[in-house]
């Protein structure tokens, strides 16, 4: 086997590493470069749906990643203005449904440690940090990649090139792949504390809090182990410097203006990031894949950017093998660019865009709507498992394939 008979995979985030231990799994090997000089540790995506935990079990993987983290069967949604727990939805409903019949909150990190570890062993997964792709050179028949390494520039050949190299991609850029789309005008503010909103507010481990104002998401994940993690998201004024935003009393008087508390809060992470709603043109340029927040990225209201990339992994893998072993042509890679992007355009985009504006919505009768529709669904068995189904990712996993070529 030529040196170059490998799938090169741009970025060793979650959604790379996936592809990476999908496709090593199949025995097709593969070299990661990342530019990071290790695995990051940043407060990112915990929330694992039902949807991707099916796929995590395929994987082999679904149990490591339970163990990390925090089982969680309910979410709720809050009206800031009246204080008032508006809706409870239990994934329960779902038992028949799923073998997953909950989310599990696990930090992004752990599950690329997890990834990692997983490979240290196999001979043909060669994953490389301090290695930043630079440029693409794809061939009629290889990809070479060009990369700054410790020793230097070099370069890289291999039949397939993964870009899962984040919302920045260089892959993305350097195949000149326009990423479609918005920036929202506000930034998410998140803030990381140990205060137990559970035992002092009555939060379960996933709450949405509507406010007309300023809305909140507040989550659970297991940190470093019990007590574990609260993390809170607000919207942040676009003007405001960032200095400013993250400034020791300024995110303190945020926790008091929700939370109020005669303590001050331990505040261990505190993160300002901009949001966007874009989707690349095309996952697929020739040998070129591009899968992830590479392809896709969106606010985080729903917990679906992460989940859609290992989706995306998952899928890809699928189809590469089957073309690597000679059993489906090379156009089934373009079925990943039809059934990936159809689902991050139709499902996740939509989705995570109403979510925003749900939460969020000023007009009054839009708001008591919302909300009394929330309500009613909640109470209604047959309505909630239907509102799950989607929240889930499954209504829309389930139908891939259903409405493209
Ligand atoms: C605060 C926050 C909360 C979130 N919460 C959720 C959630 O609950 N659920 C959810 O599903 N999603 C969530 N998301 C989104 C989620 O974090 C991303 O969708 C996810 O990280 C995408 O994974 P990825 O592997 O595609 O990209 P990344 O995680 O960005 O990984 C890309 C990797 O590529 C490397 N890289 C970049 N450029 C190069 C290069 N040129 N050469 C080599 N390496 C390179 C980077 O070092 C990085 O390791 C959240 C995001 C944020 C910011």
């Amino acid at each position: 086997m030529s040196d170059a008979s490998r799938v090169l995979i741009a970025g060793g985030g979650p959604v790379g590493l996936v592809a990476a231990y999908a496709l090593v799994q199949e025995g097709i090997p593969v070299i990661v470069f990342d530019e990071n000089d290790e695995l990051q540790e940043d407060p990112r995506a915990a929330t694992t749906h039902p949807a991707t935990l099916e796929l995590l079990a395929k994987l082999g993987i679904v149990e490591q990643v339970t163990e990390q983290g925090l089982v969680c069967p309910i979410f709720r949604f809050w009206d800031r203005p009246t204080g008032e727990m508006v809706a409870e939805f239990d994934h329960g409903l779902l038992k028949d449904d799923t073998d997953f019949p909950h989310v599990v909150q696990c930090e992004q990190f752990k599950l690329t440690r997890i990834l990692t570890e997983l490979m240290t062993d196999i001979e043909i997964a060669d994953i490389r940090f301090s290695h930043r792709v630079t440029g693409v050179s794809a061939g009629e028949d290889s990809v070479t990649v060009s990369v700054a390494t410790p020793e230097g520039e070099q370069s890289f050949t291999g039949t397939y090139l993964i870009g899962s190299d984040g919302g920045r991609s260089t892959v993305r850029k350097a195949m000149d792949i326009s990423f479609e789309g918005f920036t929202w005008p506000e930034r998410f503010l998140v803030l990381s504390t140990p205060f137990d909103f559970e035992a002092e507010r009555g939060m379960c481990y996933r709450n949405y809090i509507a406010d007309p104002e300023e809305w909140c998401n507040c989550f659970k994940v297991a940190g470093d182990g019990p007590p574990g993690l609260w993390r809170t998201v607000y919207p942040e004024d676009p003007e405001a410097p960032e200095e400013k935003l993250l400034d020791d009393a300024y995110v303190e008087q945020k926790l008091q203006s929700f939370f109020p508390s005669d303590q001050p809060y331990d505040i261990v992470h505190r993160n300002l990031y901009t949001v966007h709603q874009r989707v690349a043109a095309t996952f697929r340029m020739g040998r070129v894949l591009i899968a992830g927040d590479a392809a896709h990225v969106n606010n985080s209201i729903g917990g679906m950017g992460l989940n859609g990339g290992i989706q995306d992994s998952m899928n890809l893998a699928e189809k590469l093998v089957k073309v690597w072993k000679g059993e489906a042509d090379e156009e089934l890679l373009d079925v990943y660019d039809a059934e990936r992007r159809t689902f991050a355009v139709e499902f996740v985009q939509e989705q995570t865009i109403q979510n925003k504006k749900r939460l969020e919505a000023k007009n009054p009768q839009s708001r008591a709507a919302f909300l009394k529709n929330l309500k009613e669904t909640a109470s209604d068995p047959g309505r909630s498992r239907q509102f799950m189904l989607k929240s889930s990712m499954i209504e829309a996993m389930r139908n891939i394939g259903k409405s493209t070529p």
